[in-house]
């Protein structure tokens, strides 16, 4: 199976050009600027073009990013005039949520409508001193993962930079007032590199002090490693960085994740150790995913190559048990078996925790969003293709 396009598709910044995306074309509705697509030095400059002195861009972002405010009729600090074009033009995020799955854990799993009528998934992961939201970059994925159920959506498009705002607003409204969101993982559908431009201009304004003012190392993004987008965003925007790896030689990794063919192990660790030069200052020590799947990267030998390859760039190891949906045929260990791959890295000095599964009982685990659920079985986006089951061949190397 070939690699899907990976390189990042530019949206015009804001991205309110709707062709861009591949957007529904527009009809009245959709005309309005989402101005979630705008950093704070670009929505002051449409406050300029439409006439407005600059200071409004603070009235705004304290509306829309501290008192969460959707209703422009309410932002009572704004002349009469202004708020008519606000409602007449404007608007404040545009996702639909479409329902709320509540897991017996906490776990909350938000199902969003599009404008354009695609579906995609936020789930809300909820502990004692923090509130992880794990969003969605795009609807579908190209990457083509083998075990993972969003690649069987097939490639889908980019999120906007106000639809990966919104997910992160809408869910902080639905926290009760003395709880926030405090960290901010791209783990959910989609590769957030391959929506590269979109994923700078996101983080700049999570990170925006007059807005929502996350720490960098509060916001994690995970990628199943397109290495020169890893060095962009090193250099452009370095956070926490999460590398989906599960595989500890070539020849398993480009059967598991065809994007190794591209950029094989080497590369990978290459790229790594030069992001870890570029953000020396962060203290922001790189994680590698890595799924347990019985039988296929789950023996002793790989646990020893995964430590060697962790201790190369001093990382930690998060392991995630496999998540079995329908029609993979990939299944999990058994607890015994994990822990014994869990106690073996310890032993070898690694820093290595074991995810717990949060969420699966509303299929709000990694690797299940775009399931349903039994009730709705299969994939909800209604444009999207059956779920297909990813034959699972092996692939020489050349
Ligand atoms: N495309 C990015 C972001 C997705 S993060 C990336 O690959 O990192 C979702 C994580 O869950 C990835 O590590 C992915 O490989 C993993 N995953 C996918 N399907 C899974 C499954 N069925 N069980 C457990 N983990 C899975």
């Amino acid at each position: 199976m070939s690699v899907g396009p990976v390189t990042p598709e530019s949206t015009t910044a804001p991205s309110s050009d709707n062709t861009a995306v591949g957007l529904a074309p527009n009809t009245q509705e959709n005309t309005r600027v989402d101005l979630l697509n705008f950093t704070w030095s670009e929505l002051e400059n449409l406050l300029q073009s439409w006439g407005q002195p600059k200071y409004r861009v603070k009235q705004l972002f304290r509306w829309i990013y501290e008192e969460l405010e959707t209703d422009f009729n309410n932002m009572t600090d704004l002349p009469k005039a202004l708020r008519q074009k606000l409602c007449d033009e404007a608007a404040v995020g545009t996702l639909e949520v479409e329902s709320v799955a509540d897991s017996v854990d906490g776990t909350k799993k938000i199902l969003y409508r599009l404008q354009d009528g695609l579906r995609i998934e936020s789930v809300l992961i909820p502990e004692e001193k923090r509130n992880t939201l794990c969003v969605s970059s795009q609807v579908g994925c190209a990457l083509g993962c083998r075990f993972c159920y969003t690649a069987s959506l097939g490639p889908g498009r980019n999120l906007t930079v106000g639809e990966y705002i919104a997910q992160y607003l809408d869910t902080a409204r639905m926290l009760p007032a003395d709880r926030s969101i405090t960290n901010v993982v791209f783990m959910g559908m989609g590769e957030p590199l391959v929506n590269f431009n979109n994923l700078m201009q996101t983080l700049e304004l999570l990170t925006d002090e007059r807005g929502l003012n996350l720490g960098r190392r509060r916001l994690t993004v995970s990628t199943a490693g397109l290495c020169p987008q890893i060095l962009q965003m090193g250099t452009k925007f370095p956070v926490r960085l999460a590398i989906s790896l599960h595989a500890t030689t070539n020849e398993q990794r480009d059967d598991l994740m065809p994007i190794n063919q591209r950029y094989p192990l080497e590369t990978l660790f290459e790229t790594l150790q030069e992001y870890r030069k570029l953000t020396p200052t962060y203290h922001m020590p790189i994680t590698l995913e890595f799924t347990l799947i019985e039988g296929v990267n789950n023996s002793m030998a790989d646990a020893q190559r995964l430590a060697k390859l962790a201790h190369s760039i001093e990382a930690k190891v998060n392991l995630i048990p496999y998540n079995e949906h329908p029609g993979a045929p990939y299944k999990r260990p058994s607890q015994t078996n994990i822990v014994k791959f869990r106690d073996e890295l310890q032993r070898k000095k690694i820093r290595a925790t074991c995810r717990t599964t949060r969420g699966d009982d509303i299929y709000a685990a990694c690797g299940q969003l775009a399931i349903h659920g039994p009730e709705d079985e299969g994939v909800s986006t209604a444009e999207a293709p059956e779920p297909r089951v990813v034959p699972h061949h092996r692939k020489r190397r050349n």
